[in-house]
C-alpha cells in the first residue's frame, strides 16, 4: 500500500467507509484509509455496554445503497450493527486499503507542495486531499471528581466496559443519565445488589417502538426490495415531520405531552417524578427513548442522586452531601465533543492548529465539512451539520458523496487546492446561526452538548435532512482553486 494516496482517509468508522465507498464509485481508486483501531465499524466496535444499540430504526440507520433486509429488530443492538458495518465494507472491497493499527496524531498543509503531511504512529504519510473521519462522540470524557484517583473500587466507562467485573451483588454507582446510561441501567438493574443513579439533569425520555422484525417481513424486503425502501422512506418521513417541531420550539411544547405521559405512566412516586422532570423543552438536548429506563428507576435497590460532587475511597458523593457506599463506579458521562482532539492535530500551512483558528470564537466550518484556511481537507460530522431528528447516516453520505465529487473535479481540472471562500463561509455561517435562533436547541432553555461555552450552538444543521442533502453538492464556485507552481525541475520533465 502507497504512503502518497491522493486521499488520506482518517477512521474507519461508518464515515470513513463510506468516503471509501463513494471515492470508489466515482472510479478514484487512489485512497488510502487509517484506523487506529483492529476493524472497521467505529462507534460499534468501541461501545460493547450492556443494551448499546442505535435510537434510530436500523432500517434508516444504514446505507442508503447498502440496504439490510435481515435487520432483526426495528432498533438494533449494537453487535448486529457492528456485522452490518463489516460487512459492507467487505462487499465494497473497502477492508483492502484500510491500515488498521495506524494512528495520525498530526497532520500539517504543505503550502508550496500543495499536500497533506500526516504523521502517524507508522511514520509518515502525504496526501492531495485529508477526509477527516475520526468520530464526532469517539473520546469519552470523565468527570474530574475530588477524591476519584482514591477510589478503591473499579471504575470504568461505558465506551471502554469492562466485561471482567462481573456485577452480580455489587453495589454500583452510575454517573451521568444521557444516551448510553439511558440503554444500560435497565439492562443491570437487575444483576446489582443497589443501584445509585448520579444525574445532573434529568432528559426527556419517548417511549421506544421497538419490536422484533418477523421473517415473513424480513424475506418479504429481500424478495422485494421495494418494500424496503418503502419502509426506510416511511420513517424518514416521520421523522422530517418532527422535524418540523424542532424548528418551532412551541410546537415542540406539544409533542412534549407526550413525554410527559410517559413519565407519569411508568413512574409512580411523586418524588421520583420530580426529579425525573426535565424543566427544558423536548429536543433541547438529544431526545432519549426507552421502555425500560423509568421501571428501572422505579425499583427499590434504586435511588436517583442529584450531580455527583465528588469520591472518596467507598463512596460517591453527591451535591447534597449524602454519601453512597459502593464498590464499583461506571460513568456515562459521554465524549469530547466541544474540543475535538482532531483540531488540535490538524494544522494549517503556518502551522496553526484547527483549534486555535477556532479560539475566542465558535467552530465553524462550511456546510460542516470545509475549513477557511485549510485547503484539501474535509472533516466529517463537522460545526452545524447534525440534524438532531435524524439519521447520522444521512449526513455521512451525503458529506462521503461531496468529498467524493471535489476530488473528481480537482483530478479533471488539475486543480491541487481548493480553497473554501471567505465570504461563503460566512455568509453560510450567518445563515445557520440565524435559523438556528428559533429551534428548539437554541431556545428550549437548556444547556447541551450542542452549545460551546458560550452558548453558541455548534453542533446542529437547523433545517430539514431533504435540504442538507440538497445543499451539500459540490459546487466548484464556492472555492478558490489553484494549481500548484512547478519547480523548474518538474518544468523541466514536463
Ligand atoms: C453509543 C452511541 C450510540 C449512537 N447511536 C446513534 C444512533 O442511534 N443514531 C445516530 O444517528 N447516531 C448515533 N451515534 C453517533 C455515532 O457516532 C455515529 O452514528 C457514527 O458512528 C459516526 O461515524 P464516524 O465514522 O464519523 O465516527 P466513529 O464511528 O466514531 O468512527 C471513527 C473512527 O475513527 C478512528 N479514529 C479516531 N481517531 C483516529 C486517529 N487519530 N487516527 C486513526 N483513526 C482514528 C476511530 O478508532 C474510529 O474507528 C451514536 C454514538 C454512540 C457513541
Amino acid at each position: 500500500m502507497t504512503r502518497d494516496p491522493r486521499v488520506l482517509v482518517i477512521g474507519a468508522g461508518p464515515s470513513g467507509i463510506a468516503t471509501a465507498i463513494a471515492l470508489r464509485a466515482a472510479g478514484i481508486s487512489d485512497y488510502l484509509v487509517v484506523e487506529k483501531g483492529d476493524d472497521v465499524g467505529g462507534t460499534w466496535r468501541e461501545n460493547t455496554y450492556p443494551g448499546c444499540g442505535c435510537d434510530v430504526p436500523s432500517h434508516w440507520y444504514s446505507y442508503s445503497f447498502d440496504p439490510n433486509p435481515f435487520w432483526s429488530r426495528f432498533y438494533s443492538p449494537q453487535p448486529e450493527i457492528l456485522r452490518y458495518f463489516r460487512a459492507s465494507a467487505r462487499r465494497h472491497g473497502v477492508y483492502d486499503q484500510i491500515r488498521f493499527g495506524v494512528r495520525v496524531t498530526g497532520a500539517r498543509w504543505d503550502a508550496t507542495a500543495h499536500r497533506w503531511l500526516v504523521d502517524t504512529t507508522d511514520g509518515r504519510y502525504t496526501a492531495s486531499v485529508l477526509a477527516a473521519a475520526p468520530g464526532p462522540l469517539h473520546e469519552p470524557t470523565t468527570p474530574t471528581l475530588p477524591g476519584l484517583k482514591r477510589f478503591t473500587g473499579t471504575a470504568f466507562h461505558s465506551a471502554r466496559w469492562n466485561h471482567d467485573h462481573d456485577l452480580t451483588g455489587r453495589r454500583v454507582a452510575v454517573i451521568g443519565t444521557g444516551a448510553s446510561a439511558i440503554q444500560f441501567v435497565p439492562e443491570i438493574v437487575s444483576k446489582v445488589a443497589e443501584l445509585h443513579v448520579f444525574q445532573r439533569t434529568p432528559s426527556w425520555v419517548l417511549p421506544k417502538l421497538d419490536f422484533p422484525i418477523p421473517l415473513a417481513a424480513r424475506m418479504l424486503f429481500q424478495r422485494a426490495p421495494i418494500t424496503e425502501r418503502a419502509v426506510r422512506f416511511g420513517i424518514y418521513a416521520a421523522h422530517e415531520a418532527i422535524g418540523v417541531a424542532f424548528r418551532h420550539e412551541r410546537l415542540m411544547r406539544r409533542v412534549q405531552r407526550l413525554a410527559r405521559l410517559h413519565l407519569y405512566a411508568q413512574v409512580r412516586s411523586p418524588e421520583l417524578r420530580a426529579a425525573l422532570t426535565p424543566r427544558f423543552t423536548l429536543g433541547c438536548k438529544r431526545i432519549l427513548i426507552s421502555n425500560d429506563y423509568y421501571p428501572a428507576l422505579s425499583r427499590p435497590h434504586v435511588r436517583v442522586h442529584p450531580a455527583a460532587a465528588s469520591v472518596t475511597p467507598h463512596a460517591v458523593v453527591g451535591t447534597d452531601g449524602e454519601a453512597a457506599e459502593v464498590d464499583t463506579v461506571i460513568f456515562g458521562t459521554g465524549f469530547e465533543v466541544a474540543s475535538p482532539p482532531v483540531a488540535r492535530y490538524v494544522f494549517d500551512g503556518d502551522g496553526r492548529s484547527l483549534a486555535s483558528h477556532w479560539e475566542g470564537r465558535p467552530p465553524s466550518a462550511y456546510l460542516g465539512t470545509t475549513l477557511a484556511g485549510f485547503p484539501n481537507l474535509f472533516v466529517f460530522l463537522g460545526p452545524n451539520i447534525a440534524p438532531g431528528h435524524a439519521s447520522v447516516l444521512s449526513t455521512i453520505e451525503a458529506q462521503a458523496r461531496y468529498v467524493a465529487d471535489a476530488v473528481g473535479a480537482m483530478a479533471r481540472n488539475g486543480w491541487t487546492a481548493l480553497r473554501v471562500r471567505p465570504e461563503v463561509h460566512r455568509r453560510y455561517n450567518e445563515a445557520v446561526a440565524s435559523a438556528l435562533e428559533p429551534t428548539v436547541y437554541n431556545a428550549g432553555g437548556c444547556t447541551s452538548y450542542y452549545l460551546d461555552g458560550s452558548g453558541h450552538n455548534v453542533a446542529n444543521w437547523p433545517w430539514s435532512v431533504a435540504r442538507l442533502s440538497a445543499n451539500l453538492r459540490f459546487r466548484s464556485d464556492d472555492y478558490e482553486v489553484s494549481d500548484r507552481v512547478r519547480s523548474p525541475v518538474e518544468e523541466v520533465r514536463a
